[in-house]
């Protein structure tokens, strides 16, 4: 792989450009690998260049029904924070965003990722209650937050109106080494990484069926053919139920669409990412200058990934209360993605029924920002059976009542 830098920038302008090769070879499936992961996503390629790269495993394939990147992991809103509310949340979100800060470094490939600060605002005295209690934790979490009032809120965002009629800003739960981070790049750097690895990266070949034998999975039938493999990771956002139903098993999860939308791009007039959960809207500025916004999920489980109208009118309604310059911008796109949602609102990193079979999904509606952590604690669960990271997000924690309450800190919020 050619390594991208500054010389090779210069070398490469000096003859045309003609020098670059692909960022990721174009793979034909084997008959037999050691592991194989099922989606192509930010989590399913991070999990791959994690196996690769603390464990040395490289025999290694990841089976995409689409292209790569094109599943959630290309249609979200970009937050990355952590500050999460119960330890085991805190633990594997933080791992992330501090794998986010040299991310670029990493994978030699530039994510863009910006840590211009996150604020969850306060709107009403459940959620300042709420907010604060989760600044408590998250000191003795170690993960750096502050709960600042809402003077400080409008030095922050000027643009915002902090004495809206209905919810007045009372404050905001701020994570100043939070922020944003390009969400292809992410997906693109993992694959050219695990590539360059000797891993084979498989798009259009969907996944139709697990094989398996005395309890243990043996390969996967796809759209190019059987694959055999000594361990499966199925790891596919809101198919999860889909793809467990096909190996045999249940899923405590709810596959609905949440929804999206950038305006008309404008010159810069925010630098920090605002959530707004109790009229339910967030915003931040991308460099293009358009306004990233993320609405809320549908009603009704589907597989669409459009999202239904209403959601559009109420979320830039809502947007509208707390930031009065939405109401002149043009919305340019709008767009849907599949979420797969656990009761508890925290995610699934399990061993499952089979034996060799293991599952990454739950993240709802804000799994970007635990892409390189997650992947992290999968990779280790599969190369060595148990993850510190993974132990407590367990698939059967729900029949064993050991919830991990996110609704505050997650609930719809990225
Ligand atoms: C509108 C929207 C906004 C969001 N905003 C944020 C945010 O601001 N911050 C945040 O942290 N999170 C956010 N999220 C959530 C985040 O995008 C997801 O949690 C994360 O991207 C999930 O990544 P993944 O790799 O698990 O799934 P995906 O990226 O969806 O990848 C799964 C892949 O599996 C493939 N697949 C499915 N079935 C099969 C099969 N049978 N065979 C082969 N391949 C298959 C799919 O094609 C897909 O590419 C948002 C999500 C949406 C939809």
């Amino acid at each position: 792989m050619k390594r991208y830098s500054a010389f090779a920038i210069a070398k490469e302008a000096l003859r045309g450009h003609t020098g670059w090769g692909r960022a990721w070879r174009r793979a034909e499936p084997k008959k037999r690998y050691d592991v194989v992961i099922v989606g192509a996503g930010g989590h399913g390629l991070a999990t791959a260049y994690y196996l690769g790269r603390n464990f040395g495993i490289t025999n290694v394939a990841i089976l995409e029904k689409g292209w790569l990147g094109g599943g959630n992991t290309g249609r979200n809103t970009t937050i990355i924070r952590s500050n999460y509310l119960q330890d085991p949340s805190a633990a594997i979100y933080e791992k992330s965003r501090s794998l986010y800060e040299t991310l670029s470094q990493e994978l030699n490939y530039n994510v863009m990722f910006s840590p211009r600060g996150v604020m969850m605002l306060a709107q009403t005295e459940h959620e300042v209650r709420g907010y604060q209690r989760t600044a408590h934790a998250n000191a003795l979490q170690e993960v750096k937050t502050e709960f600042i009032g809402p003077k400080r809120v409008k030095e922050l965002c000027p643009i915002m109106n902090i004495d809206g009629p209905r919810y007045p800003v009372l404050g905001a739960l701020w994570q100043d080494r939070a922020g944003t981070a390009r969400h292809d790049a992410v997906a693109w750097g993992y694959a050219r990484a695990c590539s360059d690895m000797g891993m084979d990266i498989i798009q259009k070949c969907e996944v139709t069926g697990v094989r398996s034998a005395g309890g243990k999975v043996t390969g996967v039938a796809t759209s190019q053919g059987e694959i055999a493999c000594e361990k499966l990771g199925i790891v596919v956002a809101g198919h999860s139920g889909v793809l467990a139903e096909m190996a045999g098993f249940r899923l405590p999860l709810e596959s609905v669409t949440l929804q999206a939308l950038v305006s008309e791009p404008i010159k810069p007039v925010m630098d920090v990412v605002v959530m707004a959960n109790t009229v339910h809207g967030y915003m931040s500025q991308s460099d293009k200058g358009e306004m990233v916004i993320g609405g809320g999920t549908d009603g009704a489980n589907n597989y669409t990934q459009r999202g239904s109208f209403h959601h559009i009118e109420e979320t830039v309604r809502a947007l509208v209360e707390t930031f009065p310059m939405v109401s002149r911008l043009k919305m340019l796109r709008q767009w849907g993605g599949i979420v797969d949602v656990t009761g508890d609102r925290s995610p699934i990193l399990s061993k499952t029924p089979l034996e060799n079979c293991f599952l990454n999904c739950g993240w709802g509606t804000g799994g970007f920002k635990a892409i390189p952590g997650s992947g992290w604690g999968m990779a280790e669960l599969i190369a060595k059976g148990r993850s510190p990271l993974t132990d407590e997000f367990s698939m059967w924690r729900f029949g064993e009542g050991k919830f991990i309450d996110e609704s505050v800190a997650a609930g719809v919020a990225h």
